[in-house]
């Protein structure tokens, strides 16, 4: 049996409500016409998923983060996996390198809400990934084993988690690493001892720099089960390319 890529379309902070509900009806029209083999996930901001979900109800929503509080309570802006849940959301991302960067998220508070996804049925899309000083410093495998031990759960077993290769060096800036790079890390995580009990259950994709140019070669990679994509996902031409 050949599983569908995934296309994960992460629309960060950006449309308007109205914009987003534009966008959608017109990515719903591209599902219709083309008999594509691929399963898209779109990771629109948060206050949209609702209004999307229901005008939209073949659409496979994402949120983009989760509170690391699962219970409700006093948390002022806060939106935890059970209020996803309840809007729609069938994914969230965690862990990604913007949220690493910009609000100080370690690998414990990514664990912490990797749990409360999927507690509230939420498959929870781990984001990993090396800054390009580590990289050339040589510890990167570490840095990747680390950030894997300490957010993947093992017990109990998640019935379907996904982990994001997502090099730092490679969001937004056009570098893609090579085919044999990406392969490399894709080894490193499934023989990862810690997973071992997880293989079957875990899916890997790969983001960064990804375009209607380079994505075709990138879904040759061995293993692979999709992209996540920011800036090209935004872009009509771009994911009708990717789409087809
Ligand atoms: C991302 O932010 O997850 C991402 C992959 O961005 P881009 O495709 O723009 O590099």
């Amino acid at each position: 049996m050949t599983i569908s890529p995934l296309i994960i379309a992460n629309w960060k902070m950006h449309l308007t409500l109205k914009e987003a509900m534009a966008y959608a009806a017109k990515i719903e029209k591209i599902l219709e016409l083309q008999k594509s083999n691929k399963q898209l996930i779109i990771a629109p901001p948060s206050p949209f998923i609702a209004s999307l979900g229901e005008r939209f109800p073949k659409l496979q929503l994402c949120a983009q983060d989760l509170s690391i509080f699962d219970e409700d309570g006093p948390y002022t802006g806060e939106i935890s996996a059970k209020i996803l849940a309840s809007c729609g959301a069938k994914y969230s991302l965690i862990g990604h390198s913007e949220r690493r960067e910009y609000f100080d998220e370690t690998n414990v508070t990514i664990g912490k809400k990797v749990q409360n996804a999927i507690k509230h049925n939420i498959t929870p899309i781990i984001c990993i990934g090396e800054s390009l000083e580590c990289r050339q410093a040589g510890g990167f495998k570490d840095l990747l084993s680390y950030q894997i031990i300490s957010s993947v759960p093992t017990n109990p077993i998640p019935k379907e988690l996904i982990i994001a290769y997502e090099p730092l060096w490679s969001i937004g800036t056009g570098l893609v690493p090579s085919l044999d790079q990406i392969a490399e890390v894709f080894e490193l995580i499934l023989g990862h001892p810690h997973l071992k009990r997880l293989a079957k259950a875990c899916r890997l994709v790969y983001g960064g720099s990804v375009n209607s140019k380079n994505y075709q070669n990138l879904l040759s990679i061995k293993d692979i089960g999709g992209l996540l994509i920011g800036s090209a996902s935004l872009k009509e031409e771009e994911i009708t390319k990717i789409l087809n």
